[in-house]
C-alpha cells in the first residue's frame, strides 16, 4: 500500500521555504514528486514542475542522461512521458530518441515513469539508480530530467513511499520526506525498509552511516572504522569536508561471487556495494580498504572546485595515501605496503606505450586506467620520500593534499586542476624532476636514490622490483622509515 497523497495545504507550506531560498539563489526552482507503489516498486512515478516560468535555456527540450560509468541506454527505462505547458495544459511532443523529447511549447510541468529494475551489469549497482524488493538507491542524475539538474537550480524532492520505507540522504530535509538540493546531479537517496542509520561521532561534522544486510562485522564495527579513518584524514587536510556526508554500505541486489565489490563517492555520498568475505578478519580488512579509499574522496576531488582530467592525482595519489593510512592504522603490514608499491612499479615499468600521468588521465576511460592508478601511486610514493628527506620528516605528501584542498575549496572560483596542482608542486623545488619526468613526462620511474636514502632496497636477483627494508640502517634511514609507519606494529604491540 502506498501512502495517500498529501493534502494541498501541506504542499503549500512546503513551497514557502523553497520560494524563500529560491529568491536568494542564482538559478531556477523545480519541484519533483517521486512516488513508489508497494505492489510494483520498481516502476517509479515522477511528477515535476517549474516554479518560476520556463527554463532559461532550451525551454522546449526534455532530456535525460544516456550513460553513466559504463552503463548504456539508461533512457530506455523511461516511459509514458507527458509534458504540460506553463498554463498546465497538455502539449504534443516529439520523441527524438529514447530520453530526448521536444515539446510544441515551453514546458511548465511533466510526468513520466522509470523502470528501476536491478541493472544487468552487477557493478552498476554503485553508480546508477535501482530498486530491489524493499531496498533501493536513487541517484538523481539518471532519473531526473537534465533541466532539473542545473547546478544553480534549487530542486525540491518529495517522496511518497510504501508503508515502512525510510529515506537516508545527505540532502537537507525540510519536512518529513521532503528534501531540498542545490546540486541534484550529485544527490543520492538510500531508500527502503532495511537500511539502518547510525550517527558517526566526528566532532561538529555530521557524518552518518546507512547500512543494510547482514555482515560478519557489526554496525558498530563499521561506524568505529569510518570514524577512525575520517579523523585520520581530517588531520591530513586540516579541516572537515564542506558539509555533512553519508556513508552507505549494502549488499549487491543480485547474487554475486564472494569478494566482489564496487564503490563510488558522489558529492557527499559514499556508496559501497559489496558481497561479504568468508571470514570476519577478511571482512573487516576489506571494509577498511573500501572506506580508506572512498572517504578520502569527500575531500579530494569532491571537496574542491577543480576541473579537467587529473585522475593521476585524485586516484593515484589517493591510492598511495590510503595505503599509507592502512599502515598508520595498523591494518596493513609494512611488508604488504612495500609489496603493493613494488607491483605498481612493475606494472608501470612494463608498459610498452609509455604515457605521462597527465596523458594517462585524459585517456583513463579508453584503457589507461591501470597506468593512472599504478604510475600515480608510485609517483606519490617517490614524492613522499623526497618531501620527507628534504624536510627531515617535517613534510610529506599530506602537505600537498592540504595545500591543494585549502586553496581550492568552494566558494573559491573554479580552476584548472592540473595547473593548480602543478603550482603546488612547484612550491617544493625538490619535486621539479618528478613533475618533468613522470607527471608531464613518460619516463620510467627511477627511484634508486630515494629508496636508498630511505633504507629500502630491491631484492637482488630479481628483474622485477621486490622491495624490502635493509638489514643495516643508519639513523636517518630509521627516522624516515618511522615516518612511513615501519615501526607502527611494534609500537602497537608495546602498548598492548
Ligand atoms: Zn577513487
Amino acid at each position: 500500500m502506498s501512502k495517500p497523497r498529501k493534502p494541498f495545504y501541506f504542499v503549500f507550506i512546503v513551497f514557502l521555504p523553497i520560494l524563500q531560498i529560491f529568491t536568494n539563489a542564482q538559478g531556477q526552482a523545480v519541484d519533483t514528486t517521486i512516488t513508489i507503489n508497494a505492489n510494483s516498486p520498481t516502476i517509479v512515478n515522477f511528477a515535476g514542475r517549474r516554479m518560476d516560468g520556463p527554463a532559461k535555456a532550451n525551454p522546449r527540450n526534455f532530456s535525460f542522461i544516456h550513460t553513466e560509468a559504463g552503463s548504456e541506454n539508461l533512457a530506455r527505462r523511461i516511459s509514458e512521458v507527458k509534458l504540460f505547458g506553463t498554463d498546465g495544459k497538455g502539449m504534443a511532443d516529439r520523441k527524438l530518441v529514447d530520453g530526448e523529447y521536444l515539446a510544441e511549447g515551453d514546458i511548465g510541468s511533466w510526468r513520466y515513469k522509470i523502470d528501476l529494475e536491478v541493472p544487468n551489469e552487477k557493478n552498476a549497482a554503485a553508480h546508477i539508480s535501482w530498486i530491489s524488493n524493499d531496498r533501493g538507491i536513487l541517484m538523481l542524475s539518471d532519473i531526473l530530467p537534465l533541466a532539473a539538474q542545473v547546478k544553480e537550480n534549487i530542486t525540491a524532492i518529495r517522496f511518497e513511499l510504501p508503508q515502512g520505507w525510510k529515506i537516508h540522504s545527505s540532502e537537507t530535509m525540510i519536512v518529513q520526506d521532503v528534501f531540498l538540493t542545490s546540486d541534484a546531479g550529485n544527490a543520492v537517496f538510500y531508500i527502503g525498509k532495511d537500511w539502518r542509520e547510525r550517527k558517526i561521532s566526528s566532532g561538529k561534522f555530521d557524518l552518518r552511516l546507512a547500512i543494510s544486510g547482514e555482515w560478519l562485522f557489526s554496525d558498530e564495527d563499521a561506524a568505529a572504522m569510518a570514524q577512525e579513518i575520517f579523523a585520520e584524514y581530517r588531520k591530513i587536510f586540516g579541516s572537515d569536508p564542506a558539509a555533512n556526508a553519508t556513508i552507505a554500505i549494502g549488499k549487491f541486489p543480485a547474487a554475486t561471487n564472494s569478494g566482489s565489490w564496487e564503490a563510488e563517492t558522489r558529492g557527499r555520498n559514499v556508496t559501497v556495494i559489496s558481497s561479504d568475505m568468508p571470514f570476519k578478519t577478511q571482512s573487516l580488512q576489506r571494509l577498511h580498504e573500501q572506506l580508506r579509499h572512498e572517504i578520502f574522496h569527500l575531500w579530494l576531488p569532491n571537496g574542491v572546485n577543480l576541473s579537467g582530467n587529473y585522475d593521476w592525482f585524485y586516484e593515484g595519489f589517493t591510492l598511495y595515501q590510503s595505503l599509507k593510512t592502512g599502515v598508520a592504522l595498523n591494518q596493513i603490514r609494512f611488508e604488504d605496503f612495500l609489496d603493493t608499491i613494488s607491483r605498481a612499479h612493475n606494472i608501470d615499468s612494463s608498459q610498452t606505450r609509455r604515457m605521462s600521468l597527465i596523458e594517462a588521465s585524459q585517456n583513463r576511460w579508453i584503457g589507461a586506467d591501470t597506468q593512472v592508478y599504478a604510475r600515480g601511486m608510485v609517483v606519490a610514493f617517490v614524492c613522499d620520500l623526497m618531501l620527507l628527506q628534504s624536510s627531515k620528516g617535517k613534510m610529506s605528501v599530506g602537505d600537498l593534499f592540504r595545500t591543494v584542498y585549502n586553496s581550492h575549496r568552494p566558494p573559491d572560483p573554479a580552476a584548472d586542476a592540473n595547473t593548480a596542482i602543478l603550482k603546488v608542486f612547484a612550491s617544493h623545488p625538490h619535486l621539479a624532476s618528478v613533475v618533468e619526468n613522470y607527471v608531464k613526462g613518460s619516463q620510467k620511474i627511477d627511484w634508486r636514490v630515494q629508496l636508498d636514502l630511505a633504507g629500502i632496497e630491491s631484492e637482488p636477483g630479481n628483474t622485477r622490483s621486490i622491495l624490502r627494508v635493509k638489514t643495516k640502517l643508519s639513523g636517518s634511514q630509521k627516522a624516515l622509515l618511522d615516518k612511513l609507519g615501519y615501526n607502527n606494529w611494534r609500537k602497537l604491540t608495546r602498548k598492548s
